[in-house]
C-alpha cells in the first residue's frame, strides 16, 4: 500500500480495534483489580432489594447520608434517595444550580429469575415442592437441574420483617428444579424449545423427609414448615406476604485460562448497576449536579413505584430543586442521561442474528446504542445526532474504548431498556453498557475490560 493511500485510509476510515490490544499495562491492571470488587458485589447483590442495601452501605463509607427534606446541602454534599429499599438514587450536589441541568447515570438491579407463588408450598408423592412464576424473559429450560438459593423476605402481620438468604454459603443447602430424563422425553423432545418446559413445570424441589408419625397426610409439608416456623418464626400463611426468589446458587468466577471474562448471574443489569454505583462515589463537588440511580423493574416493564416509569426521579430533581431554590422542569430540559444497560455481545456460535457492522463485540469496549426497540424503531427512544457527537467527543477526550451496537439484525427481535422512560421527562439519554453473551441465561459472561471501560465512561459523565 503507498503512503498516501495508507494516510488518506487512516483519515477517513473508522476502524474498529480489540480493545485488549489498544489498553496500556496499567489500564488492564486497574481493569483487573475493579473487575475483583465486581465480583464481590455480584454476590453480595443477588436481588434487587440486596443490591439496593449493598450499594447504600458502600455509599455510607463514602459519606452519602440520606437526603433530608428542608435541610440545605451545599456543592460537594453527598446524599441518597432509597425507594423502599428497591430502587435507591445517590446525588453529589454540584456547583452549579440544579436548573443548569443534572446529569444522570440510570441502570437496573432487577434480573430474571424465578419468584416464589403467594401459595407456593405443596406435597405430591410425599415429595415437598414450591410453585414459582417466573419473573422477566427467561427461556425456562435453562432453570432446570441447576443449584439455586432463595433470597428475599416475609413480610409479618405484626410489620416485622424476616430476611432469608439461603444456598449461597456452601454449608447451606440447596434447592433445585428437576428435568425429565431423556429416556422418557420422547413426547416433551417434540414442544418447541419455548415450551420444553413450561412456566407450570418449573417447581422446586425443597425437601423430602416426613414429620415422624403415623397419623395425618402431607407429613413433608408438614416438617418443611416446622422448620420454617423453627428458623424464620413463619407458618404457611406467612407466604401470602413474602418476595421469595431463587436465583442460580453459582458465585461469579473468572472465565477462560486468560481470565480476561466474568461470569455470574445476574450480570443483565449489575454490570452496569456497579460502575454507576462506584462511579458516583468516587464523584467530588461536581460542575453539575451528579444522580446514579438504581432501579428496579426494568425487567418486566419499569412498571410499579419502583420502577423508573414512576415518578421516583422526577421527584428526586424535584426535592434537590426546592432545596436550591430552583425549578425543577428546567433542571429536566437541561439534564442528560446515560441509560446503564447492557446490549447483547455477538457470540461466535450465534452470529446469524447479528449485522456484523453494527453489532457489539466482547472486549471492544462500553457499547453505546442510539436506540434500542424493535422492527422499525418501535418502542425506544432514539438519541439525537447532536448528544451522539458530545457523548462521543467526551469518551474519547477521555481515552475510554468504546463502540457502538444494536440489538441485533433489524427484523430478529428486539428489547428495550428505561431510556425511553428518561427521555419522557425531557431529557437527552443514550443507551450505554456492557456487552454480554448468554443474557437473561442463569450464568451471563462479559468481558473485564468492558466493565471497566464501562465505569470509565459514567465516571467521566458524572464527574
Ligand atoms: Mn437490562
Ligand atoms: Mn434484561
Amino acid at each position: 500500500m503507498s503512503d498516501a493511500v495508507k494516510e488518506l485510509r487512516e483519515k477517513l476510515f473508522y476502524e474498529k480495534k480489540n480493545g485488549l490490544l489498544k489498553a496500556d499495562e496499567a489500564t488492564l491492571d486497574s481493569m483487573q483489580k475493579y473487575c475483583e470488587g465486581y465480583k464481590a458485589y455480584l454476590d453480595a447483590a443477588k436481588t434487587e432489594r440486596e443490591a439496593v442495601a449493598t450499594a447504600i452501605d458502600l455509599a455510607e463509607k463514602k459519606g452519602f447520608v440520606p437526603f433530608v427534606i428542608g435541610k440545605q446541602y451545599n456543592a460537594g454534599d453527598k446524599v441518597y434517595f432509597n425507594n423502599r429499599g428497591k430502587t435507591v438514587a445517590f446525588a453529589v450536589i454540584g456547583k452549579e444550580l440544579s436548573d443548569k441541568g443534572i446529569n444522570i447515570t440510570a441502570a437496573h438491579v432487577d434480573s430474571p429469575r424465578l419468584d416464589l407463588k403467594p401459595n407456593p408450598l405443596y406435597e405430591e408423592l410425599e415429595l415437598a415442592l414450591f410453585k414459582t412464576h417466573y419473573y422477566g424473559g427467561i427461556k425456562k429450560y435453562q432453570w432446570t437441574a441447576l443449584p439455586l438459593a432463595l433470597h428475599g423476605v416475609f413480610a409479618k402481620k405484626d410489620g416485622s420483617i424476616v430476611e432469608v438468604n439461603i444456598g449461597e454459603d456452601d454449608a447451606d443447602p440447596k434447592f433445585v428444579i428437576n428435568d425429565l430424563l431423556p429416556h422418557l422425553a420422547r413426547e416433551q423432545n417434540k414442544r418447541t424449545l419455548s415450551e420444553g418446559i413450561r412456566g407450570e413445570e418449573l417447581n422446586v424441589l425443597i425437601g423430602s423427609m416426613p414429620f415422624k408419625s403415623d397419623e395425618g397426610s402431607e407429613l413433608v409439608k408438614l416438617n418443611i414448615l416446622k422448620i420454617l416456623n423453627e428458623k424464620y418464626g413463619v407458618t404457611e400463611e406467612d407466604f401470602l406476604s413474602a418476595e421469595l426468589e431463587l436465583v442460580p446458587a453459582a458465585k461469579a468466577c473468572d472465565i477462560g485460562f486468560d481470565r480476561s471474562l466474568i461470569g455470574a448471574y445476574g450480570q443483565d443489569d449489575r454490570v452496569c448497576a456497579y460502575p454507576a454505583l462506584t462511579a458516583i462515589l468516587e464523584v467530588e463537588a461536581p460542575e453539575k449536579t451528579a444522580i446514579a440511580i438504581l432501579t428496579d423493574k426494568e425487567e418486566i416493564g419499569s412498571m410499579g413505584n419502583t420502577g423508573l416509569q414512576s415518578d421516583f426521579l422526577p421527584h428526586v430533581v424535584h426535592d434537590i430543586c426546592v432545596m436550591q431554590g430552583c425549578d425543577e422542569t428546567v433542571a429536566l430540559r437541561n439534564s442528560k442521561c446515560l441509560s446503564a444497560d447492557v446490549n447483547a455481545g455477538t457470540d461466535p456460535t450465534f452470529q446469524d442474528v447479528m449485522e456484523r457492522r453494527n453489532a457489539s463485540f466482547l472486549n471492544y469496549g462500553v457499547v453505546v446504542t442510539k436506540y434500542t426497540g424493535g422492527g422499525g424503531k418501535g418502542s425506544t427512544s432514539d438519541a439525537s445526532a447532536e448528544y451522539v457527537a458530545e457523548v462521543r467527543a467526551m469518551l474519547d477526550k477521555a481515552g475510554i474504548i468504546w463502540q457502538t451496537g444494536e440489538l441485533g439484525k433489524v427484523d430478529a427481535g428486539g428489547g428495550g431498556t428505561v431510556a425511553m422512560y428518561v427521555a419522557n421527562l425531557g431529557v437527552d439519554v443514550i443507551d450505554l453498557g456492557v456487552p454480554v453473551l448468554s443474557m437473561h441465561a442463569p450464568y451471563e459472561t462479559t468481558s473485564k475490560l468492558d466493565v471497566y471501560m464501562c465505569y470509565r465512561a459514567m465516571y467521566e459523565f458524572m464527574k
